[in-house]
């Protein structure tokens, strides 16, 4: 369009008849109504890190706890989501390669929380890569959107020459035997992925746990993070070249509502108040140091950064930009 009008300007100023040329008529041309593959990549350092969609979902607005009269509605007005009774929230996975080693920090759903979810392993194929080759796979908890692509829709290893790490107190938590075999009611659902995911990794011995603060891999730390949510918890800081990501898991559910008040939770948090005390000390501490985020459930690609508003934090996403 801009062309047409620069020469049509051209044309009049040089006194010379402009031929408006343009393909076949829009009618001929029907919708392709596809998109595209779920990954973007960005470099830390010399660290080659690719967020990869699972899909999304609607979360319920109801799962959302100590919102004021008007909150959620007000925070989806100003962040301009449709109106109605969920907010639809993505879920993220990051694949990181060092250069020697390939890790994947959480693994999506596997087919297991509907349609709209379980595209992780299509999209780490998409970016170029098999599941095959991932060597570790790292766990923020282990929630089923967290932990159910361990297994394929089939019940398979998904990721077949892989280690699974997770916290000890995540693994003391829902793989307890004992706590496993009588869960509280609410969390039935819970305690039953968890062992199902973990399983067939441990019984071939690649299973296995790691301590708060520890290098988990070479430039890989984890650190406590969203502490409450589940009561081991992690985020990954991820360091090369004196370049910073940190994978933050469920700091945050519906950023439509929680950037703007860290101290609105989610059922899903076990301990709420640990979870809100957690979050606003990490959204505060971020947005000062300007840390590069990777977040589970925010946006895809759930890359970006904190500013302080007010009482509260706005989120800036990346910019698209070619992998340097
Ligand atoms: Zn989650």
């Amino acid at each position: 369009m801009f062309i047409h009008i620069k020469r049509q300007i051209l044309g009049t100023a040089f006194g010379a008849a402009v031929i408006l040329t343009g393909g076949p008529a829009l009618a001929e041309a029907p919708q392709i109504k596809t998109q595209v593959a779920g990954w973007y990549r960005i470099m830390v350092g010399s660290y080659e890190v690719t967020a990869l969609s699972d899909g999304y979902l609607n979360f319920d607005n109801k799962l959302i706890q100590h919102a004021a009269p008007g909150e959620i509605a007000k925070g989806m007005e100003r962040s301009f989501v449709e109106k109605g009774e969920s907010i639809p929230t993505a879920i993220n996975a990051f694949l990181i390669n060092t250069g020697k080693k390939l890790i994947l920090v959480d693994v999506g759903t596997a087919k297991l929380f509907g349609p709209s979810l379980g595209f992780v392993t299509e999209n780490l194929r998409a970016s170029g890569y098999d599941p095959a080759q991932v060597d570790l796979v790292l766990l923020t908890h282990l929630h089923g959107d967290h932990a159910n692509g361990l297994l394929t829709p089939e019940g398979k290893i998904a990721f077949p020459n892989a280690t699974v790490m997770a916290t000890e107190a995540e693994a003391t938590f829902w793989l307890d035997k004992e706590k496993a075999a009588h869960p509280p009611k609410e969390l039935a659902a819970f305690f039953q992925m968890a062992n199902a995911d973990v399983a067939p990794y441990s019984a071939k011995g690649g299973f296995k746990t790691f301590k708060p603060n520890t290098e988990v891999s070479a430039g890989i730390t984890a650190v406590p993070m969203a502490i409450g949510h589940t009561p081991g918890h992690t985020g990954f800081k991820v360091e090369s070249g004196g370049e910073r990501l940190i994978i933050t898991g469920d700091v945050v559910h519906v950023g439509a509502v929680q950037f703007a008040d860290p101290g609105v939770s989610v059922v899903y948090d076990l301990d709420d108040k640990s979870a809100i005390a957690s979050r606003k000390t990490f959204f505060a501490q971020a947005a000062k140091d300007k840390t590069l985020l990777a977040c589970a459930h925010v946006g895809f690609p759930g890359l970006g950064h904190l500013r302080a508003e007010g009482r509260g934090f706005v989120w800036i996403p990346v910019q698209y930009a070619p992998v340097k």
